[in-house]
């Protein structure tokens, strides 16, 4: 069920796409053929994160995405519109696409998020079909870690890599996706932030919008994208607002300094940025002036 009401009286403006992580780059590609047609940042969104979703390479989103700690496969994913419409599908198995689904979910149900065994059914009766999504090689490494002793794995540095995606449109209308399996090896059934509206993903159609990525426990804990938009609303810069959802992280949260957590943020204006606790969170921008590949800054020192 789709918002009537605008969220804000959008401005012309020069279209930008931004995302989470090196894989941004390929993403940013696909969204910006769909920015520079004259496209609806909403399209560009979709389009951007299913390149990920459906690359084997990226090991933590859609297919060839790590198992969870029985095996499995289960996937997450938000959209968000200018209009303050959301769609989102959580513990979603043997999909490839979720940020399809999570689109359809907003597109025609009356719903925000289904989740599970239900999200499926809705799916296969969208005509999705099902697909087994774990590689050979995902199936190979998830057997190393059982034979290791079941040690969750930590989330820093190879362990997680959600896309997340902010669009800006020429007709100034921005919109943001995030889709993920999630930490690798969790525990079967455990749901991260990036499905939950506020944590892994916030639009204001008159503001702006912010993404995360990284440990999403602490993302859920504190609403993290939901307060980047809102101090970006009382004046703040991307890089100010990123800066001011990690510091509430650390100034809440004792553990925080084991973990990564990443946000970026895209204002109505154009301006990006990016902050994460540790170093080695990479950003990717696409605009008028090119494809370029940004290192956040990060509240620690050195990578763990
Ligand atoms: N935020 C994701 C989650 O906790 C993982 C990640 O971005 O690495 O499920």
């Amino acid at each position: 069920m789709l918002n009537p009401h605008k969220a804000g009286t959008p401005a012309k403006t020069t279209p930008v796409v931004v995302s989470t992580w090196d894989h941004g780059l390929a993403a940013n590609q696909a969204a910006w053929k769909v920015l520079t047609d004259g496209g609806y940042s909403l399209d560009a969104v979709e389009a951007g994160v299913r390149v990920t979703e459906a690359d084997p390479e990226v090991r933590t989103v859609g297919l060839g995405g790590y198992p969870d700690a029985s095996g499995e496969v289960t996937l997450d994913a938000c959209i968000m519109t200018e209009a303050m419409d959301c769609g989102s599908v959580a513990f979603l198995r043997d999909i490839k696409h979720p940020i399809s689904v999570a689109r359809a979910v907003m597109e025609h149900t009356p719903h925000v998020m289904l989740v599970g065994s239900g999200a499926q059914e809705f799916a296969l009766s969208r005509g999705f079909s099902k697909e087994n999504l774990l590689t050979a090689e995902s199936y190979a490494d998830w057997q190393r870690w059982r034979a290791q002793g079941e040690r969750p794995k930590d989330i820093n540095i190879e362990n997680h890599d959600t896309i997340g995606m902010l669009a800006l449109d020429n007709a100034g209308r921005l919109c943001g996706a995030c889709t993920t399996s999630g930490a690798a090896y969790k525990l079967h059934g455990r749901v991260g932030d990036s499905p939950i509206i506020g944590a892994g993903l916030y639009v204001d159609g008159a503001v702006g919008g912010a993404v995360a990525t990284g440990m999403g426990e602490l993302m859920m804990k504190t609403l993290g994208c939901f307060l980047v938009v809102e101090l970006m609303r009382q004046g703040a810069s991307p890089g100010q607002a990123c800066k001011g959802a990690v510091l509430r992280i650390a100034e809440k949260l004792g553990d925080y300094a084991a973990f990564q957590v990443g946000f970026v943020a895209l204002n109505c204006q154009g301006e990006s940025a990016a902050y994460c606790i540790q170093p080695g969170f990479s950003y990717a921008r696409q605009d008028q002036r090119g494809a370029v590949l940004y290192q956040s800054e990060a509240l620690l020192g050195e990578a763990i």
